[in-house]
């Protein structure tokens, strides 16, 4: 069994391989963020041990990141040990398991067992909310039966508005995640995009999935559900 820990404090790490080794399995080390994501997307493995503060990047985006590509590799997440983050968040962005530092080295080995066991989920890789669905792999966007065209920046915001399906969605979300960290442009940019993809989802089908949750952000919700 292949695992990716993912982890910058040098002496857990090294310990973690030590254990891991001993125990039988093969493992990898990455000691930042986008070394570890990148490792994550070029490689399978049957589970990723993954740091939340990491150089680069944290382990929720890591996680958002790989979840929101389709992959499910089973992952196990460690928290500081301030309690800082808590549970919930880890597992909202789409961790299995979660440990808290320091923990016993005992739990981990099981916890990571039980998760090997399980092995990754079948999850949809196409997401879908009523009849609205959206293909990551091929980029294919249909309403029933009808296939939409939509521009690389609506599909874009589209994605990450299904991936966070029922939930509401700030702009400054929209912006970090579909434009980027840094964008410094105007805000509006996301009200403007939001309309394009109404008018392309929503108008010509007579629906309203694409909700605006006034002062708050935007919701995808199935609107035919009763
Ligand atoms: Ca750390």
């Amino acid at each position: 069994m292949r695992i990716l820990v993912v982890e910058d404090e040098r002496g857990l790490a090294r310990a973690l391989k030590r254990g891991l080794s001993a125990e039988g399995f093969s493992v990898e080390l990455a000691g930042d963020g986008l070394e570890g994501l990148h490792l994550a997307r070029e490689n399978r493995y049957d589970a990723i041990v993954l740091d939340i503060m990491l150089p680069s990047l944290s382990g929720y985006r890591i996680c958002q990141a790989l979840r929101a590509e389709g992959n499910w590799v089973p992952i196990l997440m460690l928290s500081a040990k301030d309690g800082e983050y808590d549970q919930a968040d880890g597992l909202d962005v789409g961790a299995d398991d979660y440990l808290t530092k320091p923990f016993s080295y005992v739990v981990l080995v099981a916890r990571l067992r039980a998760l090997m066991r399980r092995g990754a989920p079948e999850r949809p890789a196409v997401l879908a909310i009523g009849d609205l669905s959206l293909d990551p792999a091929t980029h294919t966007v249909r309403r029933g039966a009808e296939t939409i065209a939509l521009t690389p920046r609506e599909f874009g915001v589209l994605h990450y508005l299904m991936y966070r399906r029922d939930e509401v969605v700030s702009k400054v979300e929209l912006l970090e995640h579909v434009w980027d960290a840094h964008y410094d442009g105007d805000p509006n940019i996301v009200e403007v995009y939001v309309g394009y993809l109404r008018r392309k989802i929503d108008t010509p089908y007579g629906r309203r999935s694409l909700r605006t949750v006034r002062g708050a952000g935007y919701r995808l919700v199935d609107d035919q559900l009763a």
